[in-house]
């Protein structure tokens, strides 16, 4: 099975945010399964030299955007065994973000009939072509719409996963002629329209083979009017081909038994080290060490989709518990002083570092007892796999990725790796949080207990490899 995975970012060249992490570790996981995968990625300006050092040029053509004529030079780098294509054009991608340009409807316009166009010259027609969020949902609609004629392009299936529904690629009815070179008879008709203007990841929706998201419940929840932003109905009616495939984590970075950021490594048989690590943690923070008052973790980005609202409503009261709380994060700056002033006004309790630090945030995960992680809406999150995997107990809502990773914990039968609430009101929150002190404090033999049991759960990419494979297999026996 031949597979093209085209994505605007991937990890470690360049990346923003989950789907550069998903673009480097399912590729690396399909290649192991036996799968000739190969990722196509635009050649950024932020790609570290030694990755560049290492490219190799392949050919050069032209690609018409609408009437420009433009440059389409094609590299190659083999990695743990994947072939990385890049496309290279200095105008589109020589900036210094991703993202968040005028021009980003022309650059992703672009990219995407530069993708197209590359497979029959590069000689790699796949079986199934993989596109990822809106910068790529164009085409299974471009192969079907545009290239029909050539024939070595008409078996070819498509798949498109939906990382995030914020962001949809919204342009004016335009752009069919000025870049992608066609009539505007599938505006006219509705198909790629949506509130008057071309959508990318509508377009995506309807033309893929198959759609998929990145949990099971998120691909639910985004068929509602509240998390489907706008594209509830077109979800609705496509959801037969919809489902949720969970993310995992990358297992070698984050492993307590290896991982070379932490001060004490340690593991399901030999727990010792975390103790080390929650002193370690307390002193980076420079809090009192003391090792039965529960310590209370956030490593995020502080904005209203993590749900700090929520927090920021209970810290007061959450102060007045025998606990400690440690923050790492940046983001809306109302979060930022909030936290700022309560470690102001607690230092013995409260402690906060608004920077992004990697190395600090693992220290976190291996250090803490409880991740706090209450997101308004989570596609699937990474944090809270990752807490598990060092047997920090997370909170969450029970909402997306977070329901569908961790089981809250539940007093009749004693089974849980973590703890949950699932209306998203603080009260409720702040409840789950004295829950959690009251049995780390009550009954450290159960809380034990729940810490092996999130330790002992596989948030790897074993299952989810599985999982697209059976995807691709659907479709291409169809
Ligand atoms: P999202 O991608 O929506 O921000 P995820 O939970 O999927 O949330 O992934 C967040 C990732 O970013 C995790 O690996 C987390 O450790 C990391 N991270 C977030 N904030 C920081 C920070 N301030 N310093 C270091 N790492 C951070």
């Amino acid at each position: 099975m031949n597979i093209l995975f085209a994505a605007a970012e991937c990890a470690p060249f360049f990346k923003t945010g989950g789907l550069g992490d998903v673009a480097e570790a399912l590729p690396k996981e399909l290649k192991k399964k036996g799968l000739d995968i190969r990722v196509v990625l635009p050649y950024h300006q932020q790609m570290p030299q030694k990755y560049r050092d290492r490219c190799e040029d392949v050919l050069h053509f032209y690609v018409d955007v609408g009437w420009r004529h433009q440059y389409c030079g094609v590299k190659k780098l083999e990695m743990d065994g994947v072939i990385y294509y890049f496309i290279d054009n200095d105008y589109y991608f020589g900036r210094e973000g991703l993202y968040g340009y005028y021009d980003d409807g022309e650059r992703f316009a672009y990219f995407q009939l530069a993708v197209i166009e590359m497979m029959e010259k590069i000689d790699f027609v796949p079986d199934i072509l993989h596109s990822n969020d809106y910068h790529t949902a164009m085409i299974p609609f471009l192969i079907r719409e545009k290239y029909h004629w050539i024939q070595d392009y008409q078996k070819i299936e498509t798949v498109l996963t939906i990382h995030n529904i914020e962001f949809q690629g919204v342009f004016s009815a335009d752009i069919l002629p000025d870049l992608f070179g066609m009539g505007k008879e599938r505006y006219f008709d509705g198909t790629v329209r949506f509130d008057d203007n071309v959508n990318f990841l509508k377009t995506g929706i309807l033309y893929a083979g198959r759609v998929n998201t990145v949990s099971p419940s998120y691909a639910q929840e985004i068929q509602t009017s509240e998390f489907g932003a706008g594209l509830d109905g077109v979800l609705r009616m496509e959801k037969d081909k919809l489902n949720g495939i969970l993310n995992g984590i990358n297992y070698t970075l984050n492993d307590p038994e290896t991982d070379p950021l932490i001060p004490a490594n340690f593991s399901l048989a030999d727990l010792t080290g975390k103790g080390i690590n929650k002193s370690a943690l307390q002193k980076a923070m420079g809090l009192p060490i003391k090792e039965d008052v529960p310590l209370f973790a956030v490593v995020s980005r502080l904005t209203h989709q993590k749900g700090f609202q929520l927090i920021m409503d209970e810290l007061e009261y959450m102060m007045d518990g025998d606990i400690q709380l440690v923050v790492l994060g940046t983001g809306e700056a109302g979060f930022e002083q909030g936290f700022r002033d309560f470690a102001a006004r607690f230092p013995e309790k409260c402690s906060v570092s608004i920077s992004f630090n990697v190395k600090l945030a693992q220290l976190f995960y291996a250090g803490a007892d409880v991740f706090l992680m209450p997101s308004a809406f989570e596609p699937c999150g990474l944090s809270q796999m990752i807490s598990m995997r060092y047997g920090t107990l997370p909170i969450v809502h029970e909402i997306g990725g977070l329901k569908d990773t961790v089981i809250p914990y539940n007093e009749e039968s004693g089974e849980g790796t973590g703890f949950g609430f699932y209306e998203f009101r603080s009260f409720y929150l702040m409840e789950t949080i004295k829950r959690a002190a009251a049995l780390y404090k009550e009954k450290p033999s159960v809380w034990q207990q729940l810490v092996k049991a999130a330790m002992a759960k596989d948030f790897s990419w074993e299952q989810p490899g599985q999982a697209y494979i059976e995807l691709y297999r659907l479709l291409i026996e169809k």
